[in-house]
């Protein structure tokens, strides 16, 4: 499954690329305690799964693992990060793969937005209406002009033989950036619960709206109770 177009502008995209378990593992790698395993899911395990997940028992849900190909804007894509499980550099399953700036120019690919929103007054990090078409437009030309500047300078010190990783320094955070991303079920669920949601800025709640309905098709009975828990 994919989405090619999940900013709206048809650079911006999410696939689910590869994954590995699913409801049956979850339920077996829980049953490993008892040295028992199952080969179909019936009532009784649907209840396990609504039990694990209500009381927190989440070790079965690392041993089913997704991958998402992930194309998006540099600032989304450091919020991303923060999810160190299967982000952190210093961590043994480090399932982060991203595109290097260091090895490869970048290519004039920018996040342009054509919707605008005041800086809200209740939330500090949040926003609040949008602004009018007229006005979103101007904001809109400000931004593709500071960011067409950036890119010519970038190419002019690239011209110069500047190394690219040094050139890089002067481009901007909405640049598309691109990376893989590989990640236990837990992990990939948790992601879900804070970027699905509507303190997260709206861009990462769009790819996470995929990585929710991935889990969907990966595990649906583990999602559904994960979704539906009441003790968080
Ligand atoms: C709306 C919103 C606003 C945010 N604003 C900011 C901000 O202003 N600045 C900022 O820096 N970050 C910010 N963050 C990031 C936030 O603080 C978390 O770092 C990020 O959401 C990752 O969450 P996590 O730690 O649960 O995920 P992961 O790092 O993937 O961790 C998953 C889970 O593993 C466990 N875990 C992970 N690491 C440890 C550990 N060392 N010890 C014990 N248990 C651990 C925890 O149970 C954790 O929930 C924001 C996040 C959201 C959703």
């Amino acid at each position: 499954m994919h989405d090619d177009n999940v900013l709206g502008d048809n650079i911006g995209s999410i696939a689910l690329i590869d994954s590995m378990g699913g409801d049956l593992s979850v339920v077996n790698d829980a049953k490993a305690s008892l040295a028992q395993m199952v080969c179909e899911i019936g009532g009784k395990e649907v209840k396990l799964i609504n039990y694990l997940v209500e009381n927190k028992h989440f070790s079965p849900l690392r041993g089913t693992v997704l991958k998402f190909s992930v194309k998006a804007p540099l600032f989304i894509c450091r919020q991303w990060w923060k999810h160190h499980l299967a982000s952190c550099h210093s961590e043994e399953q480090d399932g982060w793969n991203e595109q290097s700036g260091r090895y490869t120019s970048f290519k004039p690919e920018f996040y342009i937005p054509k919707v605008w929103y005041e800086q809200s007054k209740m939330n500090k990090q949040g926003s609040a209406t949008a602004f009018a078409a007229e006005c979103c437009r101007g904001f809109r030309i400000t931004l593709m002009n500071q960011t067409e500047r950036a890119f010519q300078a970038y190419e002019e010190l690239l011209n110069a033989d500047v190394s690219r990783e040094s050139a890089r320094m002067i481009l901007p955070v909405n640049i598309y950036t691109s990376w893989v991303w590989t990640v236990s079920l837990q992990a990939a669920l948790n992601f879900v619960e804070l970027r699905n949601e509507i303190h997260a800025q709206g861009e990462i709640q769009r790819y996470a709206a995929f990585v929710e309905s991935a889990c969907y098709q990966v595990a649906p009975l583990v999602t559904k109770a994960y979704m539906n828990r009441t003790h968080v």
